[in-house]
Parts: structure tokens; sequence; C-alpha cells
């Protein structure tokens, strides 16, 4: 199993899991099995480029546990996607959807590729062939793939005909993160997003800060940070800072995020909007504002930069952002960290949303879809922040242990766990 123990994320995710199994005092058995995954597919993906030359590319999909329910997670088009970084997002999409309270169980996938330098159609034949070779793997009632970093709707919806051609039916629930015209649901391109705004609001509250008073620098602004910036913005907080793979923008009375939005869809990056200062992305991070929410990739906050940061409160829009060190550092400094599987739970909690809409039929608005994931992303916090009370544990340890309480029970009710 050194396939995954040999990345660094993989190590902390197990790190994590391991503090709070003790904290818990987890059947023994239960931990050895999640300690590794149940399955992990790889696939070569041959792709007739544009210049008629075929390239391969190297595909993967984990499936971590299944005990909750059928396998959920995301696909990422990344170069450096590995076995390694995605079988420990697997292990935290099972935490993740326990803890989020959802009948799923946990998997991830990806492609490694800079889906940036691939024309359009080769694009599309690359997803139509991945899809082709996962088919035995997933389905409705499988695992059920969703977008995720370099990953989008117009993907899902490719995933989506080539099941659906290849089983000879339509079978709209074999992806979520699909457009709404073929079978998505509303709200699901912000649903992560405004998941980080709403436990963010609940975690000021608990510090005795109201959200429309409190300063936000926010790390990314893609499907996560976007959203973040755009809803932390409408409920009157002062987005002081954000950042993409182009440059970081700087305004300490709040920069205009509704001219931003308009500023991106226009130039597609933030850089050369004239309404900011530009500053280094590392001093996004250390900014003094009362939130800060990275939510570009894993490992930024580590052990080199963990001791200046200012930030009261840090959530996790991205998947791994901290380390270890980093989060006993911030611990220490009185620093909370609300960890990932509680912070961008939205996404995932609107894909179940949006599978339920497809077995039933019958779709929401978006103001059903919003009251209901502020619903359980509020239930959630309040349960981890009761946790790390009564235990005097931080966030992430509460979390996790929270969600494992949950997953042992199930294991326990199952016969998984003798
Ligand atoms: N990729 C997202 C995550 O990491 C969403 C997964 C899903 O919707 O299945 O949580």
């Amino acid at each position: 199993m050194e396939v995954f123990t040999e990345g660094a994320l993989y190590r902390n995710t197990i790190e994590n899991l391991e503090s709070a199994a003790k904290l818990i005092s987890l059947n023994r058995n239960v931990m050895e099995r999640l300690r590794y995954p149940r399955r992990a597919i790889v696939v070569s993906i041959p792709v007739r480029m544009d210049d008629n030359k075929v390239r391969i590319f190297p595909g993967y999909r984990v499936q971590h546990n299944q005990t909750l329910g059928p396998f959920k997670g995301g696909l990422r088009y990344h170069p450096h996607v590995n076995l390694s970084e995605v079988g420990a997002l697997a292990v935290l999409m099972t935490f993740k959807n326990s803890l989020m309270g959802l009948p799923l169980g946990g998997a991830k996938g990806g492609v490694k590729v800079d889906p940036s330098s691939l024309s359009k159609t080769e694009l599309e034949h690359l997803t139509r062939r991945f899809t082709t070779e996962l088919g035995p793997f997933i389905g409705p009632d499988k695992d059920i793939p969703a977008p995720d970093v370099g990953t989008d709707s117009q993907i899902m919806a490719w995933m989506l005909d080539t099941y659906s051609m290849e089983s000879g039916f339509s079978q709209t629930g074999v992806v979520t993160g699909k457009p709404v015209e073929i079978g998505g649901s509303r709200g699901r391109e912000s649903a992560t997003g405004l998941g980080v705004v709403y436990v963010a609001d609940r975690a000021l509250q608990v510090l005795g800060k109201n959200l429309n008073e409190s300063s936000f620098a926010i790390q990314g602004f893609g499907k996560v940070g976007m959203h973040a910036a755009i809803e932390a913005y409408a409920l009157g907080a002062k987005v002081e800072a954000v950042s993409d793979i182009s440059g970081c923008l700087y305004k300490e009375s709040g920069i205009n995020i509704a001219n931003l939005v308009r500023y991106v869809q226009e130039n597609k990056v933030i850089q050369g909007f004239p309404e900011a200062e530009v500053i280094s992305p590392e001093e996004l991070l250390t900014l003094d504002v009362d939130v800060l929410a990275p939510c570009a990739l894993d490992g930024v906050l580590n052990e080199n930069n963990a001791d200046q940061v200012r930030a009261k409160v840090i959530v996790e829009g991205a998947n791994g952002p901290t380390n270890v060190a980093a989060n006993q550092i911030l611990h220490k400094k009185g620093c909370m960290v609300v960890p990932d599987i509680l912070a961008n739970g939205g996404g995932v909690v609107v894909s179940y949303f949006e599978w339920v809409q497809d077995i039933v039929w019958l779709f929401w608005t978006e103001e059903e879809v919003r009251s209901k994931l502020r619903e359980i992303m509020f239930r959630a916090f309040d349960q981890v922040w009761e946790f790390s009370q009564k235990n005097n544990q931080d966030m992430r340890t509460a979390a996790m242990a929270t969600s494992l309480l949950r997953l042992e029970k199930a294991m326990k009710l199952r016969g998984q766990a003798w």
C-alpha cells in the first residue's frame, strides 16, 4: 500500500484520522479498514490529438468506503494528479459525507493532464474515453462522480452522455454538477462557496462577531473562491483580498466583488483589475483579517508560514490546505481552523440534492436548495463545535471524530467491524 502512503497529503490525512480515532477509542478493526481504500482503478486514456498523434493520459478512480451508501466524490484534471493524492482525497470524501449526514460513501478520481493545454475537442475525447474506462465501476447506485479542480459542468455533461449511450438509455444520476438543462440542480455551481460563507458566519457568531462587520481574504477565485467572495460581499462582509493564478489583489476598505466578477467575465483572470492594489500571493495568507479562506490547492499553510498567519478563523474551501504541523501551530495561537470536510462540504451536499432530484424527477427552486444547504451546514458546524468544546479539541479533530462516530456505528450495524 506504499502507493498511497508515499504522498504527504495521504500521510497527513491518516495522521488526522489516527488522532481522532485515539480520542474516541475507535474500534481497532474499524481503523484498520479505513486506513486504505477499498478499490483503486487505474486506466490509460488514449486520445487522438488535433495533430492526429495519439497521446496517453493516466486516469484514476479511488473508491474508499461505501458503508453509508454509493461512492461519491469529484474528478480532478490537473498535472499533479497521482494515485496517492486521489487516494487521500477519497478518504476525505468518506469523512465529509459522513459528517454532513449524507447516505453516501467516499471516492475521488482524476486525470493527470493540464486541461488548459487541450482544445475543446481533445478535452471531450479525453472525458468520453475516461468515462468508458470507468464504465463498469460507476453508476447512479454505485459511484457518482462530480466536478473538482479543473473539471466543470460541461465535462459532467459529456460523462452523462457517454455513460447513457453505453447503457442504451438516459442515466442522469450517474454524475452530479451537471448543467441544469440536463438534470443538474439549481445552486450546485455556487454551493461550495456558499457553504464556506455559511460556516464562516457560524464560526464568527460563536466568537461573538457578525459577518457583516468582518473582513475576509480569499485565496482562489475559481469555482469555490469566487462564489464565496460573491456571497460574503452580498452579506455585507468586507472582502479585503482575493487571488487567482494571475496574481493577488488587495483593498483595505474592501473590493467591490460585483465589479470584479464582471471584470473576470471579460478578462478571464483578476490581473489588471483597476480598483485594487497588487500584493504578493504569500502576503494574502498573513493579512490581519477575521476570516482567511484558502480555496485553491492543498498544502498552502504549513510550518513555514503558519506562525505569521493573523486571521482569527480559517475556513478551508480547498481540500487539505493546512498540513498537520500548521494545524497545531494555528490551534495553539488560538486561530480556529474550520477543516475542509466541514467547510467545503456544501458542494457534495448539493450534489446529494441533485442526485435525489434526478431519482424523483422533481426539481427544486434555488431558494429551496439554499435554505436546505444552510440548515445542513449550520447543523454540521454546531455538532463539531459542541464536540470540540466538550472535549477541548481543535475543530479538525472534532470534525473527524464526529464523522468517525457515525461511520463506526454504521460499520458495526452492517457487521463490518468485528
Ligand atoms: N469535489 C467536491 C468535493 O471535494 C464535490 C464532490 C461531489 O459533489 O461529489 O467535495
